[in-house]
């Protein structure tokens, strides 16, 4: 064992300098990254929607939160994220019907500002894509009207992004948008909408991935453009640290290959939210190997469903508003299992 070890250590080592070019990081130290927690469930695995708030708070470190809408007002359910810099502080996503995000964001920033000492920071309001589940409360935020978090918003479009992030040539170029300290880059990702971007953040190494790295069913609407923005969150990440990929949603199950029904309130035993780098290079691959013909394409952790005639069938949309009609029928006492 050990004279196979010393082979392997000395091929590692003859291999070193090659490896560096696509390599994450030289030596398992941590990167230097700032660490942070994901909670090991959300709310929604619980069965009272009594019991659940309208948003659910989580501290994935002091500067860095997420936040996830309660299945009980759309079984959406998104993620929102909040990031703060010394001078200012981003939140990417607005929610879904009936989020009324706008409370549950003024307390979470007023006992950050609190915490920290401080009466007020600017807030800019973006977007992972344009969807109305993750748009929806942008009216809402706007007209907060809070001088403790002056907002400055941007609308989900390309024009505004490009401007915004400082991208001349949409989708090529990364843009960036500094927090403070914290220098956030901005990846555009056109294919599952026009205006989709993902966000890494280089501090945490988090990349969040919005509707198009997610453990769940992933919509395309434009295959040829999501099979270069693909590339181009590979291309992105290459030798750079990516702790976790962070999406908008879990429509997927704990069980391997197993999602939830299309308007699924209640999810007991989801899927952990975060997705590594190595999902990203599944589904590059996965799309590289239809060769420019669509088609539904399940991996252990994430789908690809190309949007036509492939996205729902005449069946599965009975199944599926069948399925909403049910789960609110019963919302304020699913039974647990
Ligand atoms: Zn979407
Ligand atoms: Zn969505």
């Amino acid at each position: 064992m050990f004279y196979r070890a010393r082979i392997v250590a000395g091929l590692a080592a003859g291999l070193t300098f090659t490896c560096l070019a696509s390599g994450q990081l030289s030596q398992p130290d941590g990167g230097g990254l700032e660490r942070g927690t994901l909670p090991a469930t959300w709310y929604s695995q619980q069965p009272k929607c009594m019991e659940i708030p309208e948003w659910q708070v989580h501290e994935y470190n002091p500067d860095f939160y997420i936040m996830r809408q309660s299945p009980c007002t759309d079984y959406e359910k998104p993620f929102v994220f909040l990031i703060f810099g010394k001078e200012r502080a981003l939140l990417m996503d607005t929610g879904s019907r009936n989020g009324n995000l706008a409370p549950a964001l003024q307390l979470l920033v007023k006992n950050w500002l609190a915490r920290n000492g401080r009466t007020s920071i600017p807030l800019i309001v973006a977007h992972t894509h344009e969807h109305e589940d993750h748009t929806f409360g942008d009216k809402a935020i706007q007209a907060m009207n809070d001088p403790a978090m002056p907002v400055t918003f941007i609308p989900s479009e390309v024009e505004a992004t490009k401007k915004f992030y400082g991208i001349a040539n949409w989708p090529e170029d990364i843009g960036h948008v500094d927090l403070g300290g914290r220098i956030l880059d901005l990846i555009p990702i056109p294919g599952h909408s026009k205006a989709s971007v993902a966000l890494y953040d280089a501090r945490t190494g988090v990349l969040l991935g919005g509707d198009t790295v997610y453990p769940g069913r992933i919509y395309v609407n434009d295959f040829p453009a999501f099979e270069a923005s693909l590339d181009r969150l590979v291309k992105f990440t290459e030798g750079k640290p990516v702790a976790h990929i962070l999406g908008n949603h879990i429509e997927q199950t704990s069980t391997p290959f197993l999602d939830y029904a299309v308007g699924t309130m209640y999810q007991p035993n989801e899927h952990e939210l975060a997705l590594s780098r190595g999902t990203l290079l599944e589904i590059d691959a996965a799309v590289k190997s239809m060769h420019g013909t669509p088609r539904r394409y399940v991996m252990r952790d994430i789908s690809v469903w190309p949007v036509g005639p492939a996205f729902m069938t005449p069946g599965e949309q009975a199944t599926y508003e069948k399925h909403v009609k049910e789960q609110r029928a019963k919302m304020w006492d699913q039974e647990a299992k």
